[in-house]
């Protein structure tokens, strides 16, 4: 089966945009395509389609059972109940077909609850505003709740943000939605931040690519289940053109520095564009989006410099470099290694993998797998399929594992944190063992030794020990000790020859900010007062630094729950109520109190200890040189979309505007 129907534009409203060409395709068709469909979603799309919640039945409602290492196909459904769907599924596409392909009026509250139960097996009603926002159905909830033009229409306010990635664009959206004049600084010459930087071969999404896209710009048509890093790239400069924020941007363009005048109530960027001297300019407020991994963590190891070879961290890689032929070494084991290999594994003469950890694999058959031809076609047919398809697989990802990487206090078992995170170990290994069964070489090295969920896993759909096993592939677990002009020497003594060294090493995720200057009141350097331990209050704000607002920022990043693109808009959108705020009251500056952010941080730190990554003896770019998690959240989605819905002004000193409160 094949499609030819123009693909449409991002949907940019309530989902029913225009662009779904009617269905006239025959009852054979039909039967195809939703044999090929992710049948919740389809049927919950088909009853907003024909307004009839008869589709909702039952005996086809999604199981959903517990999450340990793998989903279930269809939500759990039976076979039974998967055929069952399938007919009321094509029934319902024959009458939408034969009505004329009309759409029901917009879903009203009561249908659109009746599908949010049906897919989410009646979540809870806590979870009832988050799923509004995603399912996107009753308008874009999280555009920002006032306009400049009405709030404060006189008041001269501007906004920079830094970075023009995921987090950047999104902010960039919601100030245009709010009417406020804003700057766009981004040191590359296009948008996309890390899918722009990371071009080594095989990168691509870990995480649904449905779930992984704007709430306010849907695309009914993404190719895979998990993007290629070129999609995402392509789907981010889209999203910058067709929501008009290029004009905004200024590539090229580095923030060196960040000051606040406290005279002045303004904040001053010293920025550098190409090769022309720094620069100056002002702004009431700096948002930064400057991403969280981004700056490369390259070990120094002894003779580094003096190799012959080529070499590069994995964020840099030269795409003019030619593995073909060459002996390659990969340094670590983790994500970004973890897609590298098996990638250059047919091409290269020799590849030699240095790993000090062994990663946890999540079982992922389709990780490679292409959206079926029939949902694609679905997806382009069937008004709202896309955003319930979303909304799906957003829910089966929403607290996804958390329940497994629990940590248990009274729990001793070596290699697991408690009895559910034993459960998932015992899992993992079953997927890995029936992987090397015929390697029990490899077992032994591929066999992690910290509990799962310490770190983030990677998917798997078996490419990674199929490389591992092919002849001319080492796995080398011997420390690293030295670098030569011919290659790398391990603690063993001995050397292994290569050409070309990638550094698939990480990110120095704690040097939060770097290596930007930024200045708070009295002169404080934020880094000097972080020393090494960046603090927020709720991820996004920090004491002593007024008007500044931070994305993807301290302990907003998510390991087994979720995506960090659902917690950046969270937190935009909490941004942008704060500066409403400022706005409102004609006040001059905002900043959280040092109680707020204290009480905040060790909240968060509590939650990270019932965690297997705030417990676990690994090593992880989650945790900072002081051993605490900064990095991560600990909790559920839901709890940081409710916090972040409004800013708790009781945790905030607001000065100017007449009004001082704190
Ligand atoms: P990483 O997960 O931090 O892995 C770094 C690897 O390098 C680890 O195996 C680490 O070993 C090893 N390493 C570090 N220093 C070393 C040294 N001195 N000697 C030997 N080995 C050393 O880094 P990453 O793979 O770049 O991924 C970072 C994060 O980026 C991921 O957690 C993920 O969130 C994100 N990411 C996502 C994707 C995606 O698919 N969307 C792709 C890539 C990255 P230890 O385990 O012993 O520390």
């Amino acid at each position: 089966m094949t499609s030819t129907t123009p693909v449409p534009p991002l949907a940019t409203g309530d989902g029913r945009h225009d662009g779904f060409p009617p269905v006239r395709e025959d009852d054979a068709f039909l039967e195809q395509a939703v044999s090929e469909a992710e049948l919740p979603a389809l049927l919950a799309a088909l009853a907003l389609v024909t307004g009839d919640t008869a589709l909702l039945e039952d005996g086809v409602k999604p199981p959903l059972p517990p999450m340990d290492s793998t989903i279930a196909p269809q939500g759990g459904m039976s076979a039974a109940a998967q055929q069952r769907a399938r007919e009321l599924a094509v029934g319902a596409l024959k009458a939408f077909r034969d009505g004329g392909s009309v759409p029901a009026p917009d879903p009203g509250p009561e249908l659109l609850g009746a599908v949010m139960r049906f897919v989410t097996k009646d979540a809870g009603d806590e979870y009832l505003p988050l799923l509004r926002h995603e399912l996107g159905l009753a308008g874009d909830l999280g555009a920002p709740t006032w306009h400049k033009d009405d709030t404060a229409p006189a008041t001269p306010f501007s906004v920079a943000v830094i970075g023009a990635g995921i987090s950047g664009l999104a902010a960039a959206h919601r100030l245009q939605q709010a009417g406020v004049d804003h700057v766009v600084f981004d040191k590359n010459p296009e948008v996309g931040g890390t899918w722009w930087e990371n071009v080594y071969p095989g990168c691509r999404l870990d995480t649904p690519n449905f779930a992984y896209s704007y709430s306010f710009a849907q695309k009914p048509d993404w190719p895979d289940q998990f993007s290629r890093r070129q999609q995402i790239e392509d789907y981010l400069r889209d999203v910058a053109t067709d929501f008009g924020l290029r004009p905004h941007i200024r590539f090229d363009t580095e923030v060196l520095a960040a000051s606040w005048d406290e005279a002045e109530h303004l904040w001053t960027l010293t920025t550098r564009t190409g090769d022309e001297p720094p620069a100056t300019s002002r702004f009431h407020a700096v948002v930064s989006a400057v991403g969280q991994l981004n700056l490369p963590n390259i070990p120094d190891i002894p003779g580094r410099d003096t190799f012959a070879g080529r070499w590069f961290h994995s964020s840099r890689w030269d795409p003019a470099v030619d593995v073909t032929g060459l002996r390659v070494a990969v340094v670590g084991t983790g994500a970004s290694a973890y897609q590298i290999v098996p990638s250059v594994v047919g091409a290269v003469a020799g590849l030699t993998v240095f790993q000090r950890n062994a990663p946890w694999m999540l079982p992922t058959p389709g990780y490679h797998r292409e959206t079926p031809p029939g949902m694609h076609w679905l997806l382009r047919h069937v008004p709202h399929y896309g955003r319930c398809y979303r909304f799906w697989q957003f829910w089966l990802a929403s607290e996804g594992r958390l329940p497994f990487v629990e940590a248990d206090p009274e729990w001793t078992e070596e290699g697991s944190t408690s009895a559910r995170n034993a459960e998932l170990r015992r899992q993992l290994l079953g997927h890995l063992r029936a992987q090397v069964a015929d390697r029990p070489d490899l077992l032994a090295k591929m066999t992690p030794t910290y509990p799962p969920g310490a770190k983030r896993m990677t998917r798997d759909n078996g490419v990674w020990a199929a490389a591992l096993k092919q002849p001319h592939v080492d796995l080398v677990t011997e420390a690293v000790t030295s670098i030569v002009p011919e290659g790398i020497v391990t603690a063993d003594g001995v050397l292994h020859e290569v050409d070309l060294v990638v550094y698939a090493t990480g990110f120095r995720a704690s040097d939060y900010l770097e290596p930007m200057t930024v200045t708070g009141r009295d002169g404080v350097d934020l880094h000097e007062s972080w020393d090494g331990d960046a603090r927020a209050h709720m991820g996004v704000t920090v004491p002593g630094f007024p008007n500044l607002f931070l994305l993807m920022g301290p302990n907003t990043g998510v390991v087994v729950n979720g995506s960090s693109l659902f917690m950046a808009e969270c937190a935009t959108e909490y941004v942008l109520e704060c500066l409403g705020e400022l706005l409102r009251r004609r006040a001059q500056s905002l900043e959280p109190t040092r109680e707020a952010t204290d009480a905040f941080c060790a909240w968060v730190d509590e939650g990270n200890l019932r965690r297997a990554w705030g417990v676990a003896d690994v090593h992880t770019w989650y945790r900072n040189r002081h051993g605490r998690a900064s990095q991560v959240w600990p909790y559920s989605l839901v709890e940081f979309h409710r916090r972040t819905r409004r800013p708790d002004l009781s945790a905030f000193t607001v000065r100017g505007g007449g009004e001082e409160t704190s």
